[in-house]
């Protein structure tokens, strides 16, 4: 065994190059489709990285751990019992649960403990993860649909939608409080369930949610269709895009299409920003979507909806901390001076902004890509949690002499309550990336080990960034290879 050693002295900023994206990972059998276009930058799977001690990342993911373990399940799925006709097992949770937007929490929770166990392997977050899939699908055949839900009236308001009876406004779609953007959040956790957890059930219910979109969304017309879509409607293009990816079946990419609308994502195929105004975690999604359906397809107009609504947030939207929003909107471009509020940089938004940013690094990995991510996840997302007992902001507020207001553990439950519960679980995601060419890209300055099975390679990282300028990496390795480092974009070659 040969064992390098060597300190990178590091002037903070300026050296090294950023991530990539989860999707897609290097020879990953889950995917029947592969990327159309070149990939430059492969993801790890999440078990090859391991956060060790003594960092704030850990210790968020341990905070993150310890409260996913505090919520029941039974009550995150209240109303998937009682929607379906099935006794309920728990009280309902506060906050948002109790009100339009239950579920959501639930889609969130699946994608937490499922990417939780991916990184850990502790079995206690598979078993809850398997459970909520079996009790999804016993909801999901009670109701013989195919649709599995717990929005208010959820029957009438997409019974209507397949009609063509449609009447829609920002977060309203026939009474219902976005009820799009809910069912995305079930079939994502889903979508994660069989990804990260290796549930093979999960898929097969997640199928079936897709099916029943079809028959909801499948005989609008153009102008129902667009009317429908004036409603926030989160991720649907990109959950779709994914199940298209894993079975192969051209229907749900045809699918995640008819979630496109015109009026944001039609102006920025035309390099327009369209965002002065906008509900911001309103539009987030939609170009994470187009980056996924450019993988997939290689269509150019998708890359060119994902690319520049990225170079207009991030340059032109973007506070110092790497989030956006003030009141949850987008103000005028490059004009955020006076826009300090109390509610600044809602946490949903960062948390879509780096999905999106490792998309788009994975095609062509540059340091702009990098910096931006580190700057986010850094000053906002870790930012987010209280780091005395785990709970979250919906606000990074920016105002001179505000405070943070951090969520309840069981009553406050918001849409940053749900991204929250993933943020603090997936450090892992976006500290190295394999590069096409055979090298690695460091991105982050997180105390970590990496397992680069492919190589027989495991790389140690210890740092104190940022309260000290330098990382420490220790290479362990199966047998002896050559090591070239590249001090342009701070990759470490392998030959
Ligand atoms: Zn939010």
């Amino acid at each position: 065994m040969i064992r390098s050693y060597f300190i990178l002295s590091l002037l903070l900023v300026s050296l090294y190059v950023a991530g990539q994206s989860y999707v897609p990972v290097k020879a990953d059998s889950r995917f029947k489709i592969k990327p159309e276009i070149p990939v430059k930058a492969y993801a790890f799977n999440l078990g090859d990285v391991k956060l060790t001690e003594s960092s704030p990342f850990k210790h968020a993911m341990d905070l993150d751990a310890a409260y996913l373990l505090k919520l029941e399940p039974d009550r995150l799925l209240h109303r998937f019992h009682k929607n379906a006709g099935l006794p309920v097992k728990g009280e309902i949770y506060g906050g948002w649960e109790s009100e339009g937007l239950s579920g959501h929490s639930l889609g969130h929770y699946l994608s937490a403990v499922s990417m939780y166990y991916a990184s850990t392997g502790n079995l206690v977050f598979k078993k809850r993860a398997d459970y909520i899939v079996d009790e999804l699908a016993r909801c999901q055949e009670a109701r013989k649909t195919g649709y599995v839900g717990a929005i208010p009236n959820e029957d009438s308001i997409f019974g209507n939608v397949a009609k063509g009876i449609i009447k829609s406004g920002g977060f309203d779609l026939n009474g219902g409080w976005s009820p799009w953007y809910t069912v995305h959040k079930v079939m994502s956790g889903l979508v994660d369930a069989y990804l990260y957890a290796g549930n093979q059930h999960a898929l097969e219910v997640v199928i079936r949610m897709a099916d029943w979109v079809q028959h909801t969304v499948g005989n609008l017309t153009e102008e129902q269709r667009l009317k429908m879509l004036n409603c926030e409607y989160g991720g649907m293009n990109d959950v779709l895009a994914n199940i298209y990816a894993i079975t192969g079946n051209n229907k749900y990419l045809d699918l995640s299409r008819k979630f496109n609308d015109e009026f944001v994502m039609g102006q920025l195929a035309k390099k327009i920003d369209p965002m002065p105004g906008k509900h911001s975690n309103t539009n987030v999604p939609k170009a994470i979507g187009a980056a996924r359906c450019f993988e997939l397809t290689g269509i150019e107009k998708d890359k060119i909806i994902a690319t520049f609504f990225w170079k207009t947030m991030v340059h032109h939207h973007s506070y110092v901390i790497g989030g956006n929003s003030s009141y949850e909107y987008c103000g005028e471009p490059g004009k955020l001076s006076d826009r300090l509020s109390d509610n600044t940089c809602e946490t949903c938004n960062t948390y879509n902004m780096l999905k999106l940013t490792r998309h788009l690094f994975s095609w062509q990995p540059t340091q702009e890509k990098a910096d931006y991510y580190e700057r986010a996840l850094y000053n906002h997302i870790l930012a987010s949690q209280n780091p005395e007992d785990g709970m979250m902001c919906y606000f990074v507020p920016l105002r001179m002499g505000t405070h943070k207001q951090f969520s309840d553990e069981f009553n406050t439950f918001t849409c940053c309550v749900g991204t929250g519960m993933e943020n603090h679980v997936k450090y892992a995601e976006s500290i190295y990336y394999e590069a096409d060419d055979g090298g690695l890209y460091l991105n982050l300055f997180i105390p970590s080990i990496l397992n680069w099975r492919e190589k027989g390679v495991t790389i140690e990282q210890q740092t104190t960034f940022p309260e000290s300028g330098h990382t420490r990496l220790k290479f362990s390795m199966n047998s002896p290879v050559k090591l070239v480092v590249s001090q342009k974009v701070c990759n470490m070659f392998f030959f």
